[in-house]
């Protein structure tokens, strides 16, 4: 591992592996048929990184993220050696974040411990509700007993950095039982929070279903977001982007990169990279992926699409990304990254929303409030003309 760096990057890997798939979710992932296809794309991964070896020379990873799907899905055996992958291909700076989303059920104390051990110091587990019924309506696998012991697992074992994800907009969930999975869950200390609003995503089972869900209503969601930020930044958790909240110094620095427009490689199907100002993603489809890697003179198409990122659309990303978080947009930072002026561009349409109280200006900075961030995407469709920026979701990524 080397020290400070001259330029940074975010490495992203996706396991596309569950054991059970949830009625709501929309990430590429399914359940394999067989567990050959583990060591399959094992060693596509780690061929795959290799072939980037060198185009990342000049580069010093800080950030390393390893999400799903379920990567704790995949066998202790093959996840470590992806890790020890990362490790060896990349130089990775002294302080590398290094995370691994978990699902309750599906990592215990002893493979927490291989994990810390192979570099991993950093957990993402996946609550989404302490309540009973929730969980069932979103056909979690696992009860709160079941994270409760993962989460505990993951402390005894000294990770010390522990995200948990939590959700909002449930069938039947009220804006009570809400805050009290929240009360549950910051009585167990984790570090950091992520708090998704549901979104019924087509082609989903919950998709063919949404006639008969009773989700709630737009102005009991928005209650619930409101005083779930407010109950959150009472026990300690700082709002510092839409979704996300934190203990002092325990932001996700990986996902800063994304939203602070940083360079990120991301390795496997269905996921997004930005590097050298050029966004290209790999096809949401695992025997492609694997084939393309495993063959790169085949007339297999890994890639899904690229892009070269540059001008209005990198103003765009930064005032699109910039505007998830708290602290917002630096107007001094625009004229400085993209030579122009915000207020000659984007100040009339701005004033607007900061009458309504969507928006704050505070010296250099623009920001919106908890109002204007409930409605971030009318807000941002507004304010940006969509079409000139092209396609700006590296969802796998988020
Ligand atoms: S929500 Fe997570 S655990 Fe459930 S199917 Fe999707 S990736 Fe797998």
């Amino acid at each position: 591992m080397y020290g400070s760096a001259s330029k940074k990057l975010g490495i992203y890997i996706h396991i596309p592996f569950c054991r059970t798939k949830c009625a709501y979710c929309d990430f590429y992932s399914f359940i394999p048929k067989g567990e050959e296809i583990y060591e399959r794309y094992t060693n596509a991964l780690m061929k795959h990184m290799e072939a980037y070896r060198e185009a990342a020379r000049d580069r010093v990873p800080d950030t390393v993220y390893i999400g799903g799907g379920t990567p704790t899905a995949l066998p202790a055996e093959q996840l470590i050696r992806i890790i020890k992958a990362v490790k060896r291909n990349f130089k990775l700076s002294k302080n590398t974040e290094f995370t691994v989303e978990v699902n309750p059920k599906t990592c215990d104390y002893k493979t927490f411990v291989r994990l810390r051990r192979a570099g991993v110091n950093r957990i993402s587990i996946g609550l989404q509700s302490a309540d009973a019924g929730e969980l069932k309506s979103l056909t979690r696998s696992h009860s709160r007993a079941d994270f409760e012991e993962c989460f505990k697992d993951a402390r005894a074992a000294k990770i010390k950095n522990i995200s948990v994800d939590l959700m909002f907009g449930i069938p039947n969930q009220t804006v009570r039982s809400l805050l009290s999975s929240i009360d549950y869950l910051t009585r167990l200390h984790p570090d950091h929070i992520s708090l998704y609003d549901l979104k019924i995503e087509e082609g989903t089972p919950y998709f063919k279903i949404r006639d008969r869900l009773i989700l709630p209503d737009e102005d009991t969601e928005f209650e619930m977001y409101t005083r779930a930020i407010e109950m959150l930044e009472r026990r300690g958790y700082r709002q510092y982007e839409i979704s996300n909240f934190a203990r002092p110094g325990k932001m996700s620095r990986h996902n800063l990169k994304y939203w602070n427009c940083e360079e990120y490689l991301g390795f496997g199907p269905g996921a997004y990279s930005y590097f050298n100002s050029t966004r290209f993603s790999f096809a949401r489809n695992l025997e492609a992926y694997i084939r393309g890697v495993e063959d790169p003179q085949s007339r297999i198409n890994m890639s899904e699409g690229v892009e070269q990122i540059t001008g209005k659309a990198q103003l765009g990303e930064y005032i699109m990304l910039g505007l998830r978080l708290n602290d917002g947009i630096s107007m001094s930072e625009i004229a400085r990254r993209y030579g122009v002026d915000f207020g000659v561009l984007y100040g009339k349409k701005a004033e607007k929303y900061i009458n309504y109280g969507y928006m704050v200006k505070r010296g250099d900075r623009l920001f919106l409030t908890p109002q204007g961030m409930f409605i971030s995407n009318y807000i941002l469709s507004d304010l940006l003309s969509f079409e000139d920026l092209g396609a700006l979701s590296p969802a796998n990524n988020f």
